[in-house]
């Protein structure tokens, strides 16, 4: 039995350039992918469902099928650049075309009609966790959106610990080690180190150098803002969520958040501070994908809820009261339940400030200028010292892109290599 305690859900491993060059699956990480790659309770009966199939997932948007499909087939055929432009470090304007097409697909989020559509998109844009609609909210749209027809929204086969497993074990390969339960509590515990990657959020980056900081670096790292925050609730059921509507049952992801005008209020209070009496709910059911996730009569649900910064709210109640909804019965499927509130995530992970588990708010100028307006954002004012965690771009998930682009940085600066973009890393020889 494998509950994830944190990612679940990795369209974004699936197409980042830096994980299509690691090779995953040439790693033994299997990517297990649904038909139903996210559904959307509507009501209690209707759900907008995405699958993987672009003209199945329009054919059962009504007025917007052929729309979703001008919508999304540019992106997919050019997917390799979108994901490329979208987790880039933003300091490389994307080629004109290119930049045309997520223009026009970012602007035009607003073009459906149907309840269905609109419901899909903003469940989707709600992955960035703040106010919407957004400018921010609409480009993971358009990136998560077209992801599902393409490369899909996999779940890794034993659960996310099998990425980790597959990282540590090529590092390993290449004759490092990883040492856990060691807090760096002050810089100077890695001053023999010629070059320091920290995968931090700017508030911890403070804690461990603030002293050593220059002040408008300083100042600047205080100015960042943390963002709205996340509830996380497992559940251990006896059988599978009893959906209403039958086709939610196939679906990886599921969005609770009902027509987009209630995700957009729902979202709007949350980032406002305020409880939202429906707060939008992001589910994931591994057994759709994995099997092998589950025992008899056994089955892993993740969850959690948008909450308010530094909440502390237990989510158990408000998660399973929002399943009710569509799956009356589901409470009597739990044998038990794990919740970890936003407080509770900061104390898990630091990064998580607040239980803003994106290490920043991403807000259109913190998308652009992430963690603080420099032209190499990944390298710091300190000398070898480098920052490489989601608060830095291309922002929060599961693809790599802030770890290359620091490593890059630091090849480049630390060590004189210059690597073009194309170069096939991770494809030396371990140490023996
Ligand atoms: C509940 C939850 C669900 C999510 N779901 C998904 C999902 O389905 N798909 C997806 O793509 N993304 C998801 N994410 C987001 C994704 O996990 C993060 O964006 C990503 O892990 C960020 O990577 P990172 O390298 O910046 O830092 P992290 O993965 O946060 O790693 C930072 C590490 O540094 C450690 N650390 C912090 N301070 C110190 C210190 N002073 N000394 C030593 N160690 C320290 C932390 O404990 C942690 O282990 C989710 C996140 C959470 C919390």
């Amino acid at each position: 039995m494998v509950h994830d305690v944190c990612s679940a859900v990795h369209p974004m491993a699936a197409a980042s350039p830096f994980f299509r060059q690691f090779d995953l699956p040439a790693h033994g990480v299997q990517l297990c992918r649904p038909e139903v790659a996210y559904g959307h309770p509507i009501d209690e009966r209707r759900a907008a469902i995405a699958y993987a199939d672009l003209e199945r997932t329009c054919a059962g948007l009504g007025v917007d099928g052929a729309r979703w499909r001008r919508f999304m087939e540019p992106l997919i055929a050019r997917t390799d650049e979108v994901t490329e432009t979208l987790l880039g470090d933003f300091r490389h304007s994307p080629r004109p075309r290119i930049a045309a097409l997520l223009a026009s697909r970012v602007l035009g989020t607003g073009a459906f009609r149907g309840t269905e559509a609109r419901a899909l998109l903003s469940g989707v844009a709600a992955h960035a966790l703040g106010r919407l609609p957004s400018l921010v909210g609409n480009g993971i749209a358009v990136l998560l959106g077209h992801l599902a027809h393409t490369n899909g929204w996999p779940i890794p086969r034993g659960g996310t610990e099998k990425i980790t497993d597959a990282l540590v074990a090529d590092l390993r390969a290449h004759g490092g080690c990883v040492h856990t339960d060691a807090r760096v509590t002050d810089l100077s515990e890695l001053a023999h180190a010629r070059v320091v990657l920290l995968d931090l959020a700017p508030r911890g980056f403070l804690d461990v150098a603030a002293s050593s900081l220059p002040d408008g670096y300083r100042r600047a790292l205080r100015r960042v803002q943390y963002g709205p925050a996340a509830a996380k609730v497992d559940f251990l059921v006896t059988e599978p969520i009893p959906w209403r509507n039958t086709e939610l049952a196939q679906a990886g992801t599921v969005h609770l958040g009902g027509p987009r005008e209630a995700v957009y209020a729902a979202e709007r209070a949350v980032a406002a501070g305020k409880r939202a009496k429906e707060p939008y709910v992001l589910l994931a059911q591994p057994m759709v994908a994995d099997p092998s996730r589950g025992l008899p009569n056994k089955q892993p649900i993740w969850a959690y809820a948008h909450v308010p910064h530094g909440d502390s709210l237990d989510a158990t109640a408000v998660i399973r009261r929002r399943i009710e909804q569509y799956a009356p019965g589901f409470g009597d499927t739990v044998l038990a339940s794990r919740a970890v509130s936003a407080t509770e995530l900061e104390t898990y992970n630091a990064n998580y400030v607040g239980g803003d588990i994106a290490a920043a708010a991403v807000t259109m100028w913190q998308a652009l200028a992430r963690p603080v307006l420099r032209w190499d954002a990944h390298r710091t004012p300190l000398r070898g010292v480098y920052l490489c965690s989601a608060a830095t771009a291309p922002g929060p998930g599961v693809h790599g892109m802030s770890g290359l682009y620091a490593a890059k940085a630091v090849l480049r600066r630390e060590f004189g290599l210059d690597l073009p973009d194309d170069y096939r890393f991770g494809r030396t020889s371990p140490v023996s």
